[in-house]
């Protein structure tokens, strides 16, 4: 058994930065993760942070912003937040030695991004989050911050009080990937999850291998709602064949797209008469789709972007990553000829519901960053919005989790007087089914008794036992790549009920074949079977809660599009999705946006660029 005061999960950037917060406010932490820190999947961030810097623009504008990106579905007392603290934070990484690009007088550079009225992005180059990884891992080394690196974590020990609300969580379970074992890690003060998106729900991802949503599913088993689970962005900008993402910087500095004769469509066809490229992801990514339909996509498949008038030296010195990944992924010489590009899953808007200080409803039980839901990006995030959350409620949730006080958090978790439940007919009954063998045994992050944490790692050490000693069955890639189509095919960028409702039965399908899954690599050591198997369990899940929020959800909102209300309904919509997992099933309630800032009220307005 291990213990430390706070445990964060994950060492990507929000990690990173909560350990640094939690260890800067005395408390002896560790961070736990199955990736080496500068593996973690923000490494593959390209484009920037946002953050107020210059003269000229200022928080009030970032918060308006990020407010009327998000359709007016993310919570003002958020959004204020990031927008204040990013400077600031992003300034400390900086003095940390971050090597952000730099303009000819020696000032931060700062790039246009989507849906933004101000140039207000930094970055460092087009590898923007490969810089921040390895700027915070070496103040987490000079730390001493412990990393047990390598390690898999299998599930949360928390309490087992009927109300999630009184549950406390003590701690987690975790495989050591290099020796086979599992191991039992106490919590004296918290537990941080900051384990990164669920791409891998999606066939067509520009996500890792690695975000496979184990932070979100362990969450939700342990009570934790998830919240705004359909909405989920789909970049307009991935390479056709591997979903490999070609920055949205390219479009910031001045790269255009144009379909298969040549129009520039975002101004041809009207789709965004002002900004045009530079319209918020989710106006993009449908214009494309909206070209490939109406026969004017290259192959009928994909729209080019063009960078090649920017010049060589520009390119080479803001974008040269691009032209590699180009290259490398479709052969393509981007200095010469325009690139094939089409929408592709990219980022979780929703995740594990929090408060502004990163608590989930759960005592003891944080998250962080992409896996976390604050609510910042609502309907929709912008470009460039992701990495500052990540350093703002990293460190917040950091700091918290350590015993700082930093004041009553106005937004509420947890199921409350405040909700309103959901009476939607569901087309199979989701959840458990047909769980209710060993697998369901060792599956809820519940323990029965006191000694949460000793019954939590028994039950994960059987299930290990349980899935290495079957031989033979389904194997874990037939599930994931059927999840995966059933999400690609019916939970995409165009959605409708029939659609959905199909996604509900095949995710259901996939829940009853895991009951005869089997691990087919018998290794101790390295047995990235057994981790992908359970990997599996958990996308399913997560799956399952995107799919039942993009059921329910009957509007358009942000990129949620309903073909059969293709308006965004106010005044039964402006309220966020919360699924939560109540004894075997998910249950679905509902809480108002909160629109109301420190000193105005964001009301909603067309969302037009
Ligand atoms: C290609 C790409 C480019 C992007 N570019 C930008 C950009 O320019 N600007 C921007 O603002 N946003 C960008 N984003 C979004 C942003 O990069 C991500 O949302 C963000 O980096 C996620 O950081 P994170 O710390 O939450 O998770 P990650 O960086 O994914 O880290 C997750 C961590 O959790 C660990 N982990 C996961 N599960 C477990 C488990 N079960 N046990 C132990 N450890 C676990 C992993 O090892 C890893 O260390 C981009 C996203 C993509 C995909």
């Amino acid at each position: 058994m291990y213990e430390h005061d706070v445990l964060v999960v994950g060492a990507g950037g929000a990690g990173l930065r909560a350990a640094i917060a939690a260890h800067e406010a005395g408390a002896d932490t560790a961070i736990v993760s199955k990736l080496h820190p500068v593996r973690s999947h923000t490494g593959a961030a390209e484009g920037g942070i946002n953050a107020a810097l210059q003269e000229g623009d200022d928080w009030e504008l970032h918060a308006y912003d990020t407010m009327k990106g998000s359709d007016y579905l993310a919570d003002a007392p958020a959004v204020e937040t990031l927008a204040q603290d990013a400077p600031e934070d992003t300034m400390r990484l900086e003095h940390w030695g971050m090597p952000f690009s730099r303009e000819e007088d020696g000032r931060v550079s700062q790039r246009p991004f989507g849906g933004l009225s101000y140039p207000r992005t930094t970055y460092a180059g087009a590898e923007t989050g490969h810089h921040l990884l390895h700027t915070m891992y070496e103040q987490v080394v000079k730390r001493g911050i412990q990393v047990y690196d390598e390690w898999y974590v299998m599930n949360l020990a928390t309490t087992d009080e009927e109300d999630p609300n009184d549950r406390q969580c003590e701690g987690i379970v975790a495989y050591d990937v290099q020796s086979g074992n599992v191991e039992g890690f106490k919590a004296n003060q918290g537990v941080i999850l900051a384990t990164g998106g669920p791409g891998q729900a999606f066939d067509h991802t520009t996500n890792a291998v690695s975000c496979t949503g184990d932070g979100h599913a362990m969450a939700y088993r342990a009570g934790a709602p998830l919240e705004d689970m359909e909405f989920i962005q789909f970049h307009p900008t991935s390479l056709p064949s591997t979903g490999v993402l070609i920055s949205e910087g390219v479009r910031g500095e001045g790269g255009i797209l144009y379909n298969n004769d040549g129009e520039r469509f975002m101004f041809e066809y009207g789709y965004a008469n002002n900004s045009g490229e530079l319209a918020s992801r989710d106006v993009v990514a449908r214009a494309e789709l909206d070209e490939v339909a109406e026969g004017r996509g290259v192959e009928d498949e994909y729209v080019h972007l063009d960078m090649r008038h920017l010049g060589e030296d520009r390119i080479l010195d803001r974008l040269e990553n691009i032209l590699h990944l180009a290259e490398d992924f479709e052969g393509v010489d981007g200095l010469v000829e325009p690139m094939p590009v089409k929408p592709g899953q990219h980022y979780a808007m929703g995740g594990i519901e929090v408060d502004e200080n990163g608590q989930t409803c759960i005592d003891g039980l944080y998250a962080a960053g992409e896996c976390a839901c604050v609510s910042v990006h609502g309907g929709n995030r912008l470009g460039g919005n992701a990495l500052p959350e990540l350093i703002v409620f990293g460190k917040r949730a950091g700091a918290h989790a350590a015993g700082d006080d930093l004041g009553e958090p106005e937004i509420r978790t947890g199921y409350g007087d405040d909700v309103e439940d959901d009476d939607t007919e569901l087309p199979v009954a989701p959840g458990a089914s047909g769980l209710d063998s060993t697998d369901a045994v060792a599956d809820g992050g519940v323990a029965a008794e006191t000694g949460a944490l000793e019954q939590a790692v028994e039950r994960e050490r059987a299930r290990v036992e349980r899935l290495m000693d079957k031989d033979s069955g389904v194997q874990h890639a037939e599930i994931r790549s059927k999840l995966q189509n059933a999400m690609t095919d019916y939970v995409n960028v165009f959605r409708n009920e029939e659609g959905i409702k199909k996604a509900l039965k095949l995710i259901r399908e996939c829940r009853e074949e895991y009951q005869d899954v089997y691990v087919d690599d018998p290794s101790k050591t390295f047995n990235t079977d057994l981790q992908q198997t359970i990997e599996t369990r958990n996308l399913i899940d997560v799956a399952e809660t995107i799919a039942l929020g993009a059921l329910v959800r009957n509007e358009f909102r942000g990129a949620h599009w309903r073909q059969e209300n293709q308006v965004r309904d106010d005044e039964n919509w402006l309220k966020h999705t919360l699924v939560s997992w109540d004894d075997g099933e998910p249950s679905i309630f509902y809480r108002p946006v909160i629109l109301e800032g420190e000193e105005k009220t964001y009301e909603p307005k067309v969302r037009s660029y």
